[in-house]
């Protein structure tokens, strides 16, 4: 079995990976990192919570120099993927003396341009904000050996695809491409041909469409009886981090106000909120000053926060996908977790469907009586 000790990198990495509190390379990182160690370029593809992020900012920071210019350029979809990104890269680098930064939109631009003039090694950017960077002249890519696209298919999904390209275009050609995604569709496989070099692939098949260690089942309630019935099941269960999923941004607005006014620590995160506002109700998640986040599918793509432990489908997702995404938002790094999904019975046939595409049986659980949650 390899280790984190095999890899032939520096020791300040290995010492934080150490404090990290990772005792063995996940299947992705054991496969990618030591041809990315090479300059391989490669394709990696593996389900969401599977590690992805160390498996291309290990390699990155074994090749970064002091040198205060930009080196690597990682891309990702989404802002609250570039602040989370940027974190794991600052915990694997705290023992090297380097720079990353996060820039992103809705953040003020004046900030970013001050922060990259101090001199930065990383920078991790969402594609709109990077070419922002670029038409101004604040951000140089001339020096850039390592380029990363993370979440690839939702970066096409998002249409970013033109964006890329151009980001692509300007670094070096003899630089290291390394694309990482869940999913490897067919836009994929073009963008790497036109912009890689011979990639090695490492691809992880899951047995499973779901992880094992996320436990999950279904409550069935009345419409009507809905809000009361997710008090109830809170209250039984008692979750000590648990994320909501409601179909629109309306029912999080909604059931947001619901849970406060009941005097539940939970916060509401959509679409329809300004950066600043997202960013605090995160960071208010992340150090569990909330313990309930309410959220749409969109506002929580790819938002890992460890030590979630349950996910709510308050309102049932559309399609398994969605089900699937959900649910993988517990259960990081073969955590425990627990799914629960409300389901009316009108959505009966909805949820059988689920089933279905995903393989497994979902049990059901009935809704706790007052006698069983007041103490
Ligand atoms: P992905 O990008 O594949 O969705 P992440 O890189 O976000 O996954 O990792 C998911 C979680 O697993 C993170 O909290 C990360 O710190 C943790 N993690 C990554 N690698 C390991 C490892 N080797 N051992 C334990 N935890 C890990
Ligand atoms: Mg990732």
């Amino acid at each position: 079995m390899t280790t984190f000790n095999d890899f032939q990198m520096k020791d300040e990495i290995k010492q934080a990976v150490r404090e990290m509190g990772f005792e063995e390379p996940s299947p992705v990182q054991e496969k990618a990192i030591p041809d990315a160690l090479e300059q391989k370029d490669l394709i990696g593809q593996a389900q969401t919570g599977t590690g992805k992020t160390a498996a291309f900012g290990i390699p990155i920071l074994n090749k970064v120099t002091e040198e205060p210019h930009v080196q690597s350029i990682i891309i990702t979809p989404t802002r609250e993927l570039a602040i989370q990104v940027s974190a794991e890269i600052q915990k694997l680098s705290k023992h090297l003396n380097i720079r990353s930064l996060p820039i992103y939109g809705g953040q003020s631009i004046g900030h970013q341009i001050k922060a990259l003039k101090q001199g930065v090694q990383i920078v991790i950017g969402t594609p709109g904000r990077v070419q922002d960077h670029l038409r101004r002249k604040t951000l140089h890519l001339d020096k850039v050996n390592t380029v990363v696209l993370d979440e690839a298919d939702e970066m096409l999904d998002m249409g970013f695809v033109e964006d890329i390209e151009a980001i692509l275009k300007q670094v070096n050609v003899d630089r290291q491409t390394l694309l990482f995604s869940a999913t490897m569709p067919p836009a994929i496989r073009k963008l790497s041909k036109k912009y890689m070099v011979d990639p090695v692939t490492v691809s992880i098949n899951k047995s499973e469409v779901t992880a094992p260690n996320i436990e999950q089942s279904y409550f069935k309630v009345l419409e009507r009886n809905k809000q009361d019935s997710l008090c109830r099941i809170l209250d039984a269960r008692d979750p000590d981090l648990g994320i909501i999923f409601c179909r629109t941004k309306k029912g999080v607005a909604d059931l947001t106000e619901l849970l406060q006014a009941r005097g539940y620590l939970a916060d509401g995160l959509h679409g329809d909120l300004t950066q600043q506002h997202r960013d605090a109700v995160m960071q208010k998640f992340r150090d569990a000053s909330i313990e309930f986040l309410v959220a749409t599918d969109v506002a929580a793509r790819g938002i890992d926060v460890q030590n979630v432990t349950h996910v709510i489908n308050y309102d049932i997702p559309q399609d398994p996908e969605s089900y699937v995404h959900r649910i993988g938002r517990t259960g990081r790094a073969g955590r425990k977790g627990e799914a629960l999904t409300l389901v009316t019975p009108r959505e009966m046939k909805h949820l059988r469907s689920i089933e279905s595409e995903i393989k497994m049986y979902i049990p059901s659980h009935r809704v706790p009586t007052i006698e069983e949650v007041v103490e």
